[in-house]
């Protein structure tokens, strides 16, 4: 059932968190401010659109995460790094992040007195448990917990995961994973399964797809999937096309493309971990008709423009540091007749926009979608064609 649409939700903690900007303004007056940025950046570019919402933008993000680790005071906390800092702020609740993710981290954090499981001090590195991780599958209901340690060894696992179970039945898989660097990141490379698969599955576009711990994977699946619908249909594809999928993470734009009757799909991506999981996946989607490589995306588009390869359609989703004059140049010169921009960030878009239009390519249409309520992000696709 569709819950009742609110808007005026007030998030208690975004002062001091700062890590979604907040729900300052109505959501109403948000999707109208992501509205006027994208027309302005994009005039005369492009038209744009109306963006598209969502029907309840709340309690989206199918991924969680907290660092436990102690205070000034060195007292045991968990929540999330304040913004620039290593000071950890304790979160009540986030209106962005799905609830059952945020009440399976409340637990973990409730059970640990009773297994005398004390949080990491970054300072002293003393301590065992570093950060929890929560991914949920909204499609299918599984749910991982990453359990981040500073040290393999744990006798009591098995208790403590038995008791998570118990509050939580809802738990498909509990992972732990060791990371003993002195370092931002999360996750360290080792990881134990300690109940369950190791991983979870999703749907998305009718695909299923393995998400392990350090999988990347888009954090608002509904509105992910609308911003593919418009991607695909941008497309274009009647089935015999050659289609190149650039920056394509685990490949599920490709993918959907490939299963929406693309001739041939290619997908490029420089991160080796998220190539394995695209292959992967469309080995598990049977899908044959696209393959994957692991290149930067520049290089790999001038080396194919130099042997004469062709494409129908290049669909391109770059980081927020948008394209580069290398790829848009060489994809000028393979010529395909559309291609479709997927941007998370309209300001470089606007600027690839330009340098397109000056290679022979026309912007024709931007449709807005708001991927991430309640924060300043704003997620375009934009079709261009051939002049
Ligand atoms: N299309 C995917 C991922 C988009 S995020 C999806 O919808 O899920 C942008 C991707 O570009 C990331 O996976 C990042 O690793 C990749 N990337 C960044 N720089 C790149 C480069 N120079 N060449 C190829 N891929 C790159």
């Amino acid at each position: 059932m569709e819950q009742k649409k609110q808007t005026e939700l007030v998030c208690a903690d975004a002062k001091r968190c700062g890590g979604c900007g907040g729900y300052r303004n109505s959501y109403e007056e948000q999707l109208a401010g992501k509205q006027r940025m994208v027309r302005r950046l994009l005039e005369g570019i492009c038209p744009v659109e109306p963006i598209a919402g969502m029907y309840y933008p709340y309690y989206y993000r199918n991924k969680v995460h907290r660092v436990f680790g102690v205070n000034a005071k060195g007292r045991p906390v968990y929540g999330m790094y304040e913004e620039g800092t290593h000071r950890i702020v304790p979160v009540g609740q986030c209106l962005i992040e799905d609830r059952v993710c945020q009440k399976i981290i409340d637990t973990v954090w409730s059970l640990l007195p009773s297994f005398r499981i004390r949080t990491y001090d970054e300072d002293t590195q003393r301590g065992f448990l570093r950060h929890v991780l929560v991914r949920r599958g909204f499609a299918t209901g599984e749910v991982m917990v990453v359990l981040v340690t500073v040290d393999i060894t744990w006798p009591g696992s098995r208790n403590f995961v038995k008791a998570l179970l118990e509050k939580h039945p809802e738990i498909t898989t509990v992972v732990q994973n060791v990371n003993d660097r002195q370092t931002t990141f999360v996750l360290g490379e080792r990881n134990k399964v300690l109940y369950g698969p190791g991983q979870i599955r999703d749907r998305l576009m009718g695909l299923t797809f393995s998400l392990s711990p350090a999988s990347f994977y888009q954090i608002n699946p509904k509105q992910t999937e609308l911003l593919y619908r418009l991607a695909i249909r941008a497309a274009g594809l009647t089935g015999k096309e050659r289609v190149l999928d650039a920056y394509c993470g685990i490949g599920t734009i490709g993918m959907a493309a490939a299963a929406a009757g693309a001739g041939e799909v290619i997908g490029v991506e420089l991160n080796p971990a998220a190539v394995r999981d695209a292959v992967r996946n469309a080995r598990e989607n049977k899908l044959k008709n696209i393959r994957f490589v692991c290149q930067d995306a520049g290089d790999w588009m001038r080396q194919a423009a130099a042997d004469g390869q062709k494409a129908d359609v290049v669909i391109l989703d770059p980081p927020r540091s948008g394209s580069t004059p290398e790829f848009i140049t060489a994809l000028a010169q393979m010529a395909p007749e559309r291609v479709v921009y997927v941007s998370c960030n309209p300001e470089t878009l606007a600027r690839d926009l330009r340098l397109f239009g000056k290679k022979g390519y026309r912007a024709k249409k931007a449709w807005p979608v708001d991927q991430f309520p309640g924060t300043e992000h704003i997620e375009c696709v934009c079709l261009l064609s051939k002049l």
